[in-house]
């Protein structure tokens, strides 16, 4: 029983907590993929990343495998970027664009130690330069408010043209495969031995996330592609980054000079893999910013002085294309139940949300997206849907009426068998009057037990395995431990 209410959520609950987390996703999407493009970057953290930004694409069924063949060279990548950036500037979806600084840091509070005075540093100098350092992060945070291009509008020069060759690259990256566990269907970046969440074994198959997740990392600029560097990025030059820091530091020290040296740099896609859709385009580097300054008025004690500190920079570029987002892909009601739908309209404002119900007689559906089922048990689509251009939008809920699944039970908990025995384990589907009772069955391993799909179990070598039965309905489980030995070949 324990076990079962370990795996209680059913498949409805839990793409309508997905979807409710995504919802709130959104709110603080901008900031969030910066953040996690900026992560990628730092710490290689790539799979909460991938998961993070195809979020967007959950609702969609998965693209297949063979959608076509990935771009493969440096060369066919770039182009494939540039092409999806060139069909964005033509269908003018909605483009979003914010940059984020950060000071260089690794724990994520000192940020203000970034600064440092050449020659010591005193507890004066310290919080001198503390103070000049939360001006520039104030005047950085300032200087770049977000920007937002609405639907069909032109992008002008806003889109940041990409001027890359092969030759500028250290290394390209084109993911879209992950493995999910079949049993619960856990997501990871790699296919482990054992599930960690439900401890199956060989459980993990391949599957493929519906945005190829594009990383071009530059190569250092100190081998030569300083050039390449500057001719994709912004801040790209001393004279910019000087022209930064003085708005920030002109009422305390006058900046004599300023080197720059930009590494760590990457340009990062998310592009959909059946329409080369491009959802984000991500520049972000590192610029070590050395100053030659002359401290003025409060802080002139400081004398005639050199510093030094690094900035984190990313500038992020996010499309909305047209699209109907629904908080529900999947939805289980009993009969004579209300249950209210929620649409939302990636388009032009104004918009309107138009809802239907194809098949009669299950349920219907009003303006409001309230949906009502009668007294038939059955399946059925309710679709919200726009127009634009002539075009229509949709996106769909799968709607059961039926009594859900709420458990399942096994007449076995236990079974002791010597190789080559056999017994017979009988699952129970609750309540009663569920409407769907099948279950599939499936061994935790093959080599000590197997299991037939009416539930025989027969025993194969030494060892102890469980024997799972896992409702159709709802994905609940239950375990039967079953001991193979050599000796007698009866049950219990
Ligand atoms: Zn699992």
């Amino acid at each position: 029983m324990a076990e079962n209410l370990e795996h209680k959520a059913t498949a409805a609950e839990r793409l309508l907590e997905d979807s409710e987390k995504s919802d709130k996703k959104r709110l603080w999407f901008m900031r969030s993929v910066v953040i996690f493009l900026i992560m990628i970057f730092i710490g290689g953290i790539v799979l909460g990343a991938v998961s993070i930004l195809n979020d967007e694409g959950q609702q969609d069924p998965d693209i297949p495998a063979d959608a076509g063949a990935p771009p493969a060279t440096a060369e066919e990548i770039i182009a494939y970027v540039q092409a999806a950036a060139a069909i964005a500037k033509q269908a003018k979806p909605r483009l979003t664009v914010d940059t984020v600084f950060y000071f260089d840091n690794d724990d994520g509070r000192s940020y203000l130690d970034t600064l440092k005075f050449d020659g010591g540093q005193s507890d004066l100098l310290t919080k001198t330069a503390k103070f000049l350092a939360q001006s520039i992060e104030d005047q950085l945070h300032t200087s770049a408010p977000m920007q937002e291009i609405d639907f069909g509008k032109d992008y002008g020069s806003v889109l940041w043209a990409m001027n890359v060759t092969p030759e500028a690259l250290a290394e390209t990256k084109v993911e879209y495969v992950f493995y999910r566990c079949r049993i619960c269907h856990r997501e990871d970046s790699e296919a482990p031995d054992v599930c960690p969440e439900c401890q199956s074994e060989d459980a993990y198959r391949p599957a493929y996330r519906d945005n190829y997740t594009i990383t071009l990392t530059f190569a250092d600029p100190e081998t030569g592609t300083a050039a390449a560097v500057t001719k994709n990025f912004h801040p790209r030059d001393a004279a910019q980054i000087h022209a930064l820091l003085n708005g920030a530091l002109d009422k305390f020290v006058t900046i004599q000079s300023v080197a720059t040296r930009h590494h760590n740099a990457a340009i990062t896609a998310e592009i959909n893999r059946e329409t080369q859709q491009i959802r984000s385009l991500c520049f972000a580097k590192d610029v070590d910013v050395s100053l030659h300054l002359l401290p003025q008025g409060d802080v002139s004690f400081v004398g005639d002085t050199r510093a030094s500190l690094t900035l984190r920079e990313s500038t992020n570029f996010r499309f909305d294309w047209p699209e109907v987002r629904l908080d529900k892909t999947e939805l289980t009601m009993k009969t004579h139940e209300t249950a209210a739908l929620q649409a939302q309209a990636i388009a032009p404002e104004g918009t309107k949300i138009t809802w239907s119900c194809p098949q009669e007689g299950i349920v219907t559906v009003d303006a409001d997206g309230y949906v009502k089922s009668g007294n038939q048990y059955g399946e059925a689509d309710v679709v919200a849907s726009f127009e634009l251009d002539g075009q229509t939008y949709s996106r769909s809920c799968h709607v059961w009426v039926k009594n859900a699944a709420e458990d399942v039970t096994l007449n076995h908990r236990k079974l002791s068998l010597a190789p080559g025995g056999s017994a017979q384990l009988a699952a129970t589907v609750k309540p009663a009057k569920a409407t769907i009772k099948t279950v599939t069955w499936y061994t935790e391993d093959p080599a000590v037990v197997t299991v037939d799909e009416t539930g025989l179990v027969t025993a194969v070598g030494p060892g102890t395995a469980k024997v799972y039965a896992l409702s159709d309905d709802g994905h609940y489980r239950s375990s039967c431990a079953v001991s193979v030995k050599g000796g007698n070949s009866n049950g219990q």
